[in-house]
């Protein structure tokens, strides 16, 4: 055997990686990967594997019966170098890799540019976060540019400029300017007649089919040949109203023989018959509007953006812009194309949603069953969570998916050490305790593990011998004859018998130790007196009902709160009863 200072300086080391693995485990130390470290560390212990695993099991457990606060303060104090390793870490974590040419530029120019047809989505949340976080990261300038150029299908409504505005100070991704394409017409049609002065862009006139059909066979249709006098009148005729929709379009000249024939000669202006679909903004003053890539084109250039930050599926638009550029002696700002971001279970499809939400299946923009930013706001998840997500998921060209419990989990992290505990009973059921011979009383902290927060009391009467409780209906059907269980911090009952709603049991014991030592389930209750009646919106368009404990009257609106062996729950109204959104386990 070891001599004792052997023991003891071998147990000390154990105590270190457990520590350390606990910390990073969220409290939790395993004992396999601690005594993989420490027989790494030290080959020869393999020898005494059987002592060694014992030892390190018995210090884990140790370790584990601390909160992670306590956990981290004992760092501190013995071994302060593993937090700074940790921090370290989560810094690393945090940082976006570097921009390409950033030395090219004085400042560095990002733009997000939402079509305002709908509110916006975990689907955008990746261009926005990153181009956010790229101008803050070289302290440039972040630009909100709303792309409202198509008044007939993506059709544009006022409501939605603000909503968007909303959506971005609650992702705290302010903006230093702000552009709105609609405002901006004059300055498009402007650079539409120098490139039909200057032969590179013309008025087609043909069917659209015509077209295709001859683009396809790398053909130039008739109207590519006629000289920019010609174009120009064209142009004049379009707008003023001499062709209806359909009837004429401006082209870009491009390379016939460009193997993609979506950049054969793209359309940048058609006429959309704004009597008809008026724009909400300017009405029918325009009848001419341009394209999405031929304004979002002149528009990154004239606004400075230096780089742009966007999905791959935009390469295309890329490659049309590039003419564009090339016909007016600009250079193509820096391109980040990152790849599909798929997110599991999320409808993402505007016209889906506001569809859906027209007819009234979704109760409005916040609907707990969309993936919109006001639903999850309203369900408690923290902008700083879709942030740290993406920003961990950087602009990487490779397709990603990822899925709700990945959100949930960076949603934890933040909401966990921030949310008191309540007693919320689901469909309550009632169980009557005999052999109840005096009054108890049951203290809880709000968070287990911050203590100054306070308690939670509890007083229970004894009624003739009984106390009369309520449960879950998850914990009442889970319930046998003769199930032992113990009633959170207050006693153990054993159940006697069970129907109708309501359970018989006897009070069996009092202490946690004869608990621990049956290895009894643990359930939450209530006193039958007490309970605010409670409302749980699910995710999947459910509603949980049932009593939430009273001290909840001290939490407040908009607080993420948990309740105790059933989740994260967002308080959204608190009167007579209180209403709440579910916001993950
Ligand atoms: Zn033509």
């Amino acid at each position: 055997m070891k001599s004792s200072e052997e023991i003891s300086e071998i147990k000390e080391a154990i105590k270190r990686i457990a520590l350390e693995n606990a910390i990073k485990h969220e409290g939790k130390a395993q004992v396999k990967p601690v005594l993989g470290r420490l027989l790494g560390e030290r080959p020869n212990l393999r020898a005494k594997i059987k002592e060694i695993a014992s030892l390190t099991g018995e210090i884990v457990k140790e370790i584990n019966h601390l909160t992670l606060k306590q956990q981290i303060e004992t760092a501190r104090k013995l071994w302060p170098e593993l937090l700074l390793k940790e921090k370290e870490k989560v810094e690393e974590e945090k940082k976006l890799p570097p921009l390409p040419n950033v030395e090219k530029y004085e400042q560095i120019v990002t733009r997000f540019a939402p079509n305002p047809d709908c509110v916006l989505h975990i689907g955008s949340a990746r261009a926005i976060i990153l181009s956010h976080e790229y101008a803050r990261m070289y302290n440039g300038r972040f630009i909100l540019r709303f792309e409202d150029t198509d008044p007939r299908i993506k059709r544009t409504a006022l409501e939605f400029y603000d909503l968007i505005r909303e959506d971005l100070k609650w992702l705290g991704c302010t903006w230093d300017e702000e552009y709105i394409q609609s405002d901006r017409m004059e300055i498009y049609y402007k650079y539409a007649r120098e490139l039909l002065e200057k032969g590179h862009a013309y008025i087609c006139t043909c069917r659209r089919e015509e077209f295709k059909e001859k683009v396809q066979r790398k053909q130039p249709c008739p109207c590519r040949s006629i000289p920019p006098e010609q174009n120009l009148s064209r142009w004049e005729d379009m707008l003023s109203g001499e062709y209806g929709e359909g009837e004429a379009v401006l082209r870009i000249k491009t390379d016939l023989n460009h193997p993609n024939p979506a950049i054969r000669d793209w359309p940048a202006f058609r006429i959309i018959d704004t009597e008809k679909h008026p724009h909400p903004r300017t009405g029918s003053r325009y009848r001419v509007w341009p394209l999405f890539a031929f304004a979002n084109g002149i528009d990154d250039h004239l606004n400075g953006i230096t780089h742009i930050i966007r999905g791959k599926e935009h390469l295309t638009n890329q490659k049309r812009q590039e003419f564009l550029y090339r016909y007016l002696g600009w250079k193509y700002p820096e391109a980040i194309h990152y790849g599909r971001l798929k997110i599991t279970g999320v409808t993402l499809s505007k016209s889906k949603i506001l569809q859906a939400v027209e007819e009234g299946v979704y109760s409005g923009w916040d609907d707990p069953r969309l993936a919109t930013f006001r639903a999850l706001r309203r369900r408690g998840i923290r902008p700083e969570a879709i942030r740290q997500m993406m920003i961990d998921v950087g602009p990487r060209p490779a397709d990603i998916t990822l899925s709700w419990k990945n959100l949930y989990a960076y949603n934890r992290k933040i909401v966990d050490p921030i949310a008191n505990r309540y007693f919320f009973i689901d469909e309550p059921k009632r169980m009557i305790i005999k052999k109840v011979n005096r009054d108890f009383t049951a203290s809880l902290p709000l968070h287990p593990d911050d203590p100054k927060r306070g308690r939670r009391i509890f007083n229970i009467k004894s009624r003739d011998g009984e106390a009369h409780l309520l449960i879950s209906s998850r914990d009442f059907n889970r319930l046998r004859e003769g199930s032992l269980v113990r009633l959170m911090e207050l006693f153990n009952v054993e159940v006697i018998s069970k129907k109708e709603g309501c359970i018989s049991a006897e009070f069996h014991s009092e202490g946690y130790e004869e608990a621990r030592r049956l290895n009894l389930p643990l359930i939450h209750w209530l006193p039958d007196s007490e309970g605010i009646s409670c409302e749980v919106f699910m995710p999947d368009g459910s509603v949980v009902k049932g009593l939430v404990e009273r001290n909840l009257h001290q939490a407040s609106v908009d607080q993420v709160v948990q309740f105790e062996r059933f989740g994260f729950v967002r308080i959204d109204e608190i009167k007579e009863s209180v209403k709440t959104f579910f916001t993950h386990e």
